[in-house]
């Protein structure tokens, strides 16, 4: 079953509202079996919608319309459906004890342009809005549905899950569509394809697989089709087991689980704790580690050492070490991680130094030279990283690369 959604509102166009509601209309309809097809998003105008509706039943045998419903003059959706569909407007009473019943809770008084929200295609059969005055319209034509949601997402949301996915799912036979959603990090997006290369050609027909980059991680989404849900969501669940056998190591957690939260779990499975020492990340690894709860568990602090003389007074960095190599070194990095597992008396303690840009960049050290340490009961490890020359991407890259190298340290 393939299904359109056409936002309306001259708000989307010009980037003053987010499209909340495509990704939530999309993503609810998937869980429900119907696949989207196209999301198209329109000005309110009257030409616009009236092509939209046509392009769509092209494509669609279910529209999903959000917008545009409200009594001010900028808000035309209902009256081009009107036209759309040839049909008269009438009042509906139906609608306007909603009407009512709503600003009776409010303690308003009814206008009249409020009581025009229950004038409605005579075509169309109304969905009542129980957190809002406009209806939603369901509407019929040449075997396909078409409704009309009003745009304040919560309105929407309301009714398309009270009235809109029951009537669908009863008027059509509906299919399962199920995802999984596997997250890596340590290896890059190509590196993965070519690991996994045996296990990807072998997949099903009706199960694909969506490669999502973000700096520092790989989602791999597996989406499949058919029939009978709990049959999916079991081969789903074998073609994952399956896939760690190719890239053990790589795989942190599924269902957008975050990295730092697969180490707080790990942290407290194994009763350990954690500190950090952080230059160019100047903070974003501690903010990362307490975002999750319960982090108190398992994470003490960080000195946050932008300066040297912060990595000397506070770390214990010798100053030698500063003068000879340069913060962004290997030497200054170890000893940043040594000398915050030993002052907040932790297991484990990582430390980042690096050049973030976009400048402070040199010939030998370019913008992105990144050196990051674990110091652990079995003593320091550290590695160089070249990023790039974004200065945001580069202090995300360099916080999961330092959580990375902790996962790994105690999964060994
Ligand atoms: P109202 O009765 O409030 O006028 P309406 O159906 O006319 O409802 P719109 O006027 O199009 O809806 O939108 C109302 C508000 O809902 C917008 O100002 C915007 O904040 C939000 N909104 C509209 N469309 C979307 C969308 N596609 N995604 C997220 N928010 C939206
Ligand atoms: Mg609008």
């Amino acid at each position: 079953m393939n299904a359109e959604i056409i936002n309306i509102g001259d708000e989307l166009l010009i980037g003053q509202v987010v499209n909340t509601n495509a990704s939530w209309l999309a993503s609810e309809m998937n869980k429900a079996g119907i696949s989207v097809v196209q999301i198209t998003t329109i000005a309110d105008d009257d030409y616009a919608i009236k092509a939209a509706l046509d392009q769509a039943s092209e494509r669609a045998q279910i529209i999903i319309i959000s917008g545009g419903l409200g009594p001010t003059r900028d808000d035309i959706t209902k009256k081009s459906l009107a036209e759309y569909f040839n049909s008269e407007m009438i009042f509906d009473e139906g609608t306007f004890e909603n009407v009512k019943k709503i600003f009776s809770l409010r303690h308003y008084e009814v206008t009249e342009v409020n009581k025009m929200q229950a004038l409605i295609p005579e075509k169309c059969i109304p969905l009542q809005n129980n957190n809002g005055t406009a209806p939603g319209m369901w509407f019929e034509k040449d075997d396909k549905v078409f409704v009309s949601l009003p745009g304040v997402p919560y309105e929407l949301k309301s009714l398309f899950s009270d009235e809109v996915i029951v009537r669908l799912a009863k008027r059509y036979k509906l299919g399962a569509v199920v995802h999984k959603t596997i997250m890596t990090t340590g290896v890059g997006e190509s590196f993965l394809a070519a690991k996994i290369k045996d296990w990807e050609d072998n997949l099903p027909p009706y199960v694909k697989l969506a490669y999502l980059p973000q700096p520092g991680l790989v989602r791999l989404r597996l989406s499949a089709k058919g029939p009978d849900k709990q049959a999916l969501e079991n081969e789903l669940q074998q073609l994952t087991e399956a896939l760690k056998q190719y890239v053990p190591e790589v795989i942190y957690g599924y269902d957008d689980m975050s990295l730092e939260e697969a180490i707080g779990n790990l942290l407290k499975e194994k009763g350990k704790t954690i500190a950090t020492a952080e230059s160019c990340t100047g903070g974003y690894i501690a903010h990362l580690i307490t975002s999750i709860a319960g982090s108190s568990d398992y994470y003490k602090g960080s000195i946050i050492s932008y300066s040297n003389e912060v990595k000397m007074n506070l770390l214990g960095v010798s100053s030698a070490s500063l003068e000879e190599y340069g913060a962004v070194s290997q030497d200054v990095v170890e000893q940043m991680a040594t000398g915050a597992r030993e002052r907040l008396k932790t297991d484990y303690a990582m430390a980042t130094s690096g050049i973030a840009g976009p400048d402070g960049g040199t010939e030998e050290k370019p913008v992105g030279t990144t050196w990051i340490a674990l110091a652990g009961p079995n003593g320091v490890i550290s590695q160089r990283f070249h990023f790039g020359e974004h200065r945001g991407r580069n202090i995300r890259r360099s916080a999961l690369v330092a959580l990375n190298m902790l996962r790994m340290e105690l999964i060994k």
